[in-house]
């Protein structure tokens, strides 16, 4: 059973308890960064069978993080605009990597995926803490979240997957240099089933080799008739 079995009341609840635990844990001055993420399936690093979600609490911001929020910060500087919003109008009128979307949510395989059917969730109104999303917007978030991951799992029979949540560092710790990354950064959501290995060369230098090209993996999650 995965998360994407659940009614979508109980997916909704999920993702309640996540912005809740958030919204608590950001008044603790230590932390810098809290992710959300889920290992499902051996393969992934699950270590106990039921569905589950974990949250870890960090005093920096992580090296992945680091990066985007660096990544970010270079596009806005010479667009003024955020490179998630632009990739996802990009997407959403190109369509060939798109996989799923509702009226607040799009569903994508990224344009350089690092891993066969690597999936992104991103809302469309531009929003940097997953933690101030509207009430409104819940339902639309386990809309999204059911249908991707029930495709996922018809197209590739059930496959071992992480699932991480992005989002800004907390308020705190933001100041000085980080204090404009409200515009610059877009929460959003990565999906990475398990079915290659990360071996040697991608542990040696950083790059992945993907043999699955995401139009391809777009295409096929496309077809996938669920809910
Ligand atoms: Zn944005
Ligand atoms: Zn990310």
């Amino acid at each position: 059973v995965g998360i994407e079995d659940l009614s979508y009341d109980q997916i909704a609840d999920v993702n309640k308890v996540f912005v809740s635990r958030i919204r608590d844990l950001k008044n603790d001055s230590r932390f810098k960064y809290i992710l959300i993420f889920r290992n499902y399936g051996q393969r992934a690093g699950a270590v106990i069978p039921h569905p589950h979600s974990q949250l870890i609490a960090t005093p920096i911001t992580p090296k992945r993080v680091m990066e985007e929020l660096r990544g970010a910060r270079r596009y806005y500087s010479f667009r003024s605009r955020c490179v998630f919003c632009d990739m996802m109008s990009e997407e959403s009128e190109a369509k060939e990597r798109v996989v799923y979307e509702n009226s607040q949510f799009l569903s994508f395989c990224p344009y350089a995926s690092r891993f066969p059917f690597e999936i992104w969730i991103v809302p469309k109104i531009h929003a940097s803490d997953f933690e101030n999303i509207e009430e409104s917007a819940m339902f639309e978030l386990a809309d999204v979240l059911k249908a991707t991951l029930q495709k996922l799992k018809k197209a590739l029979n059930e496959p071992d997957y992480n699932f991480i949540l992005h989002t800004a560092p907390v308020r705190h710790s933001r100041n000085g240099s980080w204090a404009t990354i409200d515009k610059e950064f877009h929460w959003h959501i990565e999906i990475m089933p398990r079915i290659t290995y990360v071996a040697g060369f991608e542990w040696g230098t950083g790059f992945y080799k993907n043999p699955t090209p995401p139009e391809e993996a777009a295409k096929y999650l496309r077809k996938m008739d669920v809910l």
